[in-house]
């Protein structure tokens, strides 16, 4: 589904990657490890055309009906959104002041369709049910990741990008997002996590380590 070829990125004339390839497949959980400065946001926003120049190939398979993969590394970001890609960044980008509810409302890709979405993705994370009209800054660290991950799932994406999603947690919740994410998995989602600690390894269809912006061979 996703096929990354020999890709490169800067930030102005700093290269941060260097001829990174890797492959995710539908239903495959992948697994980006790397130490602080790596290159794994990098590369995750890369993926999702924001903040770096890039060059190489991004090539994406927005729909199973689709035979050949499209090359999407010069599209815009908002582009790679509706054809698919789905992003949670580190800092999670919820607005918060608005509600949970409206949080979810703003990522809908159709309105007409928000209402069961919202209902399918509040299946997922049963904890946001109850706190609809909260505005997101009340919520606690572990609901603010998943009502970013649910936000993101609004747009029916067919892979995900999650940048550290479980980073400063309490366990409880971790395994609670993990779980959830496994569960999206079983259900045909791709998945490339950047991840410091092992949480997803033992999981993971693939590992991939990146130093200073290089896959380490493994
Ligand atoms: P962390 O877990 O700390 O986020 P990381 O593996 O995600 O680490 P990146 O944040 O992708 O690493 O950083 C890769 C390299 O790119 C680092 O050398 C970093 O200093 C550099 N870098 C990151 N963001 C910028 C930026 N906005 N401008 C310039 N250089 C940047």
């Amino acid at each position: 589904m996703l096929e990354v070829e020999k890709l490169n990125a800067f930030y102005g004339s700093a290269q941060a990657l260097f001829d990174v390839s890797l492959q995710v497949r539908g239903g495959e959980l992948v697994v980006l490890q790397g130490l602080n400065g790596a290159g794994k946001s990098t590369l995750l926003k890369a993926l999702m055309g924001l903040e770096v120049r890039t060059e190489g190939h991004i090539l994406f398979q927005a729909s199973p009906a689709q035979a050949s993969l499209l090359d999407i590394q010069r599209w815009e970001s908002h582009r790679r959104a509706r054809a698919g890609l789905g992003y949670v960044a580190e800092d999670r980008r919820l607005f918060v002041g608005l509600t949970v509810s409206e949080n979810l409302h703003v990522a809908a890709s159709r309105a007409a369709a928000a209402k069961a979405m919202e209902t399918r993705v509040l299946d997922l994370f049963p904890v946001l049910k109850t706190k609809l009209k909260r505005p997101a800054a009340h919520l606690s660290g572990g609901e603010q990741q998943m009502l970013a991950i649910a936000r993101t799932l609004m747009t029916s994406p067919r892979i995900l990008l999650l940048d550290e999603p479980c980073e400063g947690l309490a366990p409880v919740l971790v395994e609670s997002i993990r779980d959830t994410l496994l569960a999206l998995k079983c259900d045909g989602l791709a998945l490339l996590v950047a991840e410091q600690n092992r949480l997803f390894a033992s999981h993971a269809d693939r590992s991939l380590t990146l130093v200073a912006g290089k896959v380490r061979d493994s």
